[in-house]
């Protein structure tokens, strides 16, 4: 058995560092390597890989939607996402799952304690995290979810695909982020303002005042550990849960699909979670 992670680019992933904690910790002398695929290149590594013994992978960019036709399956929830982040190779089958949505519900329930079931949410953002997380969140019965986005018609496509009829694509201007924040109880940034690197930011933070005081604050965004969204939502008295976690119940989930058994979730969550913060 061997696992990767393809990308590009890819050397940058925390995946190795991540499974190779989780496999450690379940006694599991399996490698986990870091492999760059430029587009264009699937069906060639997908061949190399079957005949490597690669039994599962990850996928980052570019190839999360680009994998879709070369699978022989995919999961209902990867194809209602329309990416998959996960392979496994299965009775000699590539089948694609995606965990990014289920990670971040998974995340606010460890982290926060909270579970979507009947949750009215403002969602930032409409790219591929928003989608992922917008859609689990309906999923896992979340009442309503408001789709926010700075290019309106991306977040109308978006919530196009949402089966369960929960998702409502708005602005993202400040004024419909104050009305959304009134009745929500949950917020969650999907967009890359605040990420390292990224070098614009939110112009205008008031609308976390309109949050109830028990509502909390979710950034996905992991690098920084505190976004200047966090800081201001701590700040306010609102409870706040940065990216890590999901990230890393991402990749539980994923090694959940590799090894085909469920695992002890927590537990490799913690072990992926201290490789982290040691590495
Ligand atoms: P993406 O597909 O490129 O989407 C980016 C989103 O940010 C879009 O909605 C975009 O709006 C919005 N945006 C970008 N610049 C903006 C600006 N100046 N003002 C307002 N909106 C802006 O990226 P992604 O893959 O979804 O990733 C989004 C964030 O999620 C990143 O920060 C990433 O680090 C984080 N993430 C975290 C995890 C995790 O495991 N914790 C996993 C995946 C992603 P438009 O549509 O208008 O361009």
């Amino acid at each position: 058995m061997k696992l990767q992670v393809i990308g590009d680019p890819v050397l940058h992933s925390k995946s190795s560092v991540i499974h190779g904690a989780m496999l450690g910790l379940l006694g599991l002398d399996v490698p986990y390597t870091a492999h760059v695929v430029r587009r264009g290149e699937l069906p060639d590594y997908l061949r190399w890989a079957r005949d490597n013994g690669v039994t599962g992978f990850n996928a980052t960019m570019p190839h999360k939607e680009d994998l879709l036709p070369l699978l022989d399956g995919i999961d209902p929830a990867a194809q209602t996402v329309g990416a998959v982040n996960t392979v496994c190779l299965r009775d000699g089958k590539w089948i694609g799952f995606s965990t990014d949505g289920g990670g971040a519900v998974a995340a606010l329930e460890d982290g926060l304690g909270i579970g979507p079931a009947g949750l009215t949410v403002a969602l930032l953002g409409a790219g591929g995290a928003a989608k992922a997380v917008a859609l689990a969140l309906a999923q896992a019965g979340a009442a309503r979810v408001y789709v926010c986005n700075r290019t309106l018609a991306r977040a109308e496509e978006l919530c196009a695909h949402d089966p369960l009829g929960r998702l409502a694509p708005a602005a993202f201007d400040v004024d419909t982020l104050t009305a959304l924040a009134e009745t929500s109880q949950l917020l969650v940034n999907c967009t890359n303002l605040g990420m390292a690197g990224c070098d614009h930011q939110f112009e205008d933070f008031s609308f976390l005042e309109a949050l109830p005081r028990d509502a909390a604050v979710f950034d996905a965004i992991y690098h920084p550990a505190e976004t200047e969204l966090l800081s201001q939502a701590r700040r306010r008295g609102l409870k706040t849960l940065n990216g890590l976690p999901m990230l890393v119940n991402q990749a539980v989930l994923a090694l959940e699909h590799f090894l085909d058994r469920p695992l002890e979730r927590p537990a490799m969550a913690e072990a992926a979670t201290a490789a982290l913060n040691y590495n």
